[in-house]
């Protein structure tokens, strides 16, 4: 199995999801002031649990999510996927004006990084952008080791670019969640 990319909408932020959270997750959703925050935070949670229950063939609220920071041990780091007896997939997870995005590959280096055009100061230099920030999330790995890809978001006006373990078999496998993102 190679690449899976998921992508969700702010449209999907819905109460409901915050039973799928922990309570780490709850909490930090509900300390975000604007509402458009809460959203992405929300959604991208949830989405990240749904993709990873989907993978390992478990319930979301069964999926361990580590969120320790490498700096400084608090609970708002790169997320990390816990599982004990199956390998856990790698996975990364950005978020962006309407758009979130979870990638998630079998094992190795992963980093996906969406940004919406208007709000860099440079849209021209968008690709470059979300290019630095793939890599960064996937570890600044060797570039021999990655292939860096350039992701076509569901809505116009978006950017997003992942890096994944070179020699993956075939294209990403691309969904929508929980239904398609109207363009
Ligand atoms: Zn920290």
């Amino acid at each position: 199995m190679g690449t899976e990319v998921w992508w969700s909408s702010l449209a999907a932020a819905d109460r409901d999801l915050l039973g799928l959270l922990d309570a780490g997750e709850r909490a930090r959703v509900e300390s975000l002031e604007r509402p458009a925050d809460r959203g992405r935070s929300l959604i991208s949670a949830a989405m990240l649990r749904t993709a990873v229950a989907a993978h390992l063939g478990i319930a979301p609220a069964d999926v361990v999510v580590d969120r320790t920071c490498a700096e400084c041990g608090g609970p708002h780091g790169r997320p990390r996927i816990v599982s004990h007896g199956t390998p856990a997939p790698s996975v990364s997870v950005s978020h962006s004006g309407l758009l979130a995005v979870v990638v998630l590959v079998p094992r190795g280096p992963v980093g996906v990084d969406v940004q919406r055009l208007d709000d860099l100061d440079d849209p021209a230099a968008g690709r470059a952008w979300a290019t630095r920030e793939a890599l960064f999330k996937a570890g600044e790995p060797a570039r021999g080791d990655v292939a860096v890809s350039e992701l076509r978001p569901p809505l116009p006006g978006y950017v997003a670019v992942v890096v994944a373990p070179a020699g993956q078999e075939g294209a990403p496998r691309v969904r929508h969640w929980p239904r398609p993102i109207p363009a």
